[in-house]
């Protein structure tokens, strides 16, 4: 039987493109009951079994094996997060950058970082924010993610990023109006994602998460429509699993005094150590506890 990959999913149907199917070619399949009575529903980005029907469309009969699944937008198979911070409008926040990577970390996505309107700071030939951005590209490569300096308007980095997105399925990350639609219309001439400009924004209004598209690129990878991780809200994270999100922190970890050590208060503590030495980045360290804070605030009210 063939296999395919469900890119959209509207109205109770899956269109499914056919394994070396021509881009654009999907199939209009129907879930079968089965998917219902088990509790379990085709989600875009899986991998089918499906079974051609006599009209020329079809039923879905199998899901293979996920490999990731995340609930906003519902996408099953996503393997990198493209997250996207402006340099400028808006300035960069880096406690809500590791509040990302933190979410991203704890679905178990790949992280690629982008540092996006690089031409603003040109424009204002501001060069103490450039020595920043060239700071923080650093520190974040040092603790093991890719970063990119990006331009929609001058084109900067937009091929690196879609060579990044290759035979992979991908979802755009960050706040509204970093630049995630433009980016994606740099990449692909001939899409036209509406820009926040244009007051629609991706992931708002009508554009809901039931109607999460892939879209396909032409080196084979493939980029949700709908932005991922915009609930930051810790609530699927437990507290212990906090500190694991922090990459950089875990052999530090190992060595801790104590099992279970949460890195705030323990004597003997080698990741606060790492930290106040500078090792750990302590701009890091500080998101930690501002973050262990909030979630203990967050159990306290529910
Ligand atoms: P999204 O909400 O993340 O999808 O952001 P948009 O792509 O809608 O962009 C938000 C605003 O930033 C729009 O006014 C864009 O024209 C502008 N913008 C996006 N990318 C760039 C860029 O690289 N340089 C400059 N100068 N402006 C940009
Ligand atoms: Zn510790």
């Amino acid at each position: 039987m063939p296999e395919g990959l469900i890119v959209k999913a509207l109205s109770g149907y899956y269109y499914v493109k056919p394994d070396a199917a021509a881009p654009g070619e999907t199939i209009q399949c129907r879930g079968r009951g089965i998917f219902k009575k088990k509790g379990l529903s085709p989600l875009v980005g899986d991998r089918v079994v499906y079974a051609p029907t006599e009209n020329g469309e079809g039923t879905v009969d199998q899901i293979l094996p996920r490999e990731t699944e995340l609930i906003r937008p519902p996408v099953a198979n996503a393997k990198l997060a493209v997250l996207l911070f402006s340099l400028k409008e808006p300035d960069l926040n880096l406690q809500l950058l590791d509040k990302f990577l933190v979410h991203i970390e704890h679905a178990g996505l790949k992280t690629l970082i982008c540092l996006t309107k690089e031409d603003l700071l040109e424009e204002a030939d501001d060069g103490s924010t450039r020595d920043l951005t060239l700071k923080v590209q650093e520190m974040y490569r040092q603790i093991g993610y890719e970063v990119l300096i990006t331009s929609s308007r001058t084109g900067l980095g937009t091929e690196e990023v879609k060579s990044r997105l290759a035979g992979e399925i991908s979802v755009f990350s960050g706040q509204s109006g970093v630049g995630k639609s433009s980016l994606l219309n740099a990449m692909l001439p001939g899409l036209t994602l509406e820009t926040s400009e244009i007051s629609m924004k991706l992931g708002r209004g009508r554009h809901t998460t039931r109607h999460v598209e892939l879209i396909e690129l032409e080196n084979g990878g493939y980029v949700a429509d709908t932005p991922g991780f915009s609930q930051l809200d810790f609530l699927e994270l437990g507290i212990e699993e906090l500190s694991s999100c922090f990459r950089e922190f875990h052999d530090y970890a190992e060595a801790c005094k104590f099992r279970g050590c949460s890195h705030l208060h323990e004597p003997g503590c080698k990741v606060r150590e790492a930290a106040a030495e500078g090792v750990i980045a302590p701009s890091r360290y500080e998101h930690y506890v501002q973050f262990h804070e909030e979630m203990k605030d967050k159990k306290r009210r529910y």
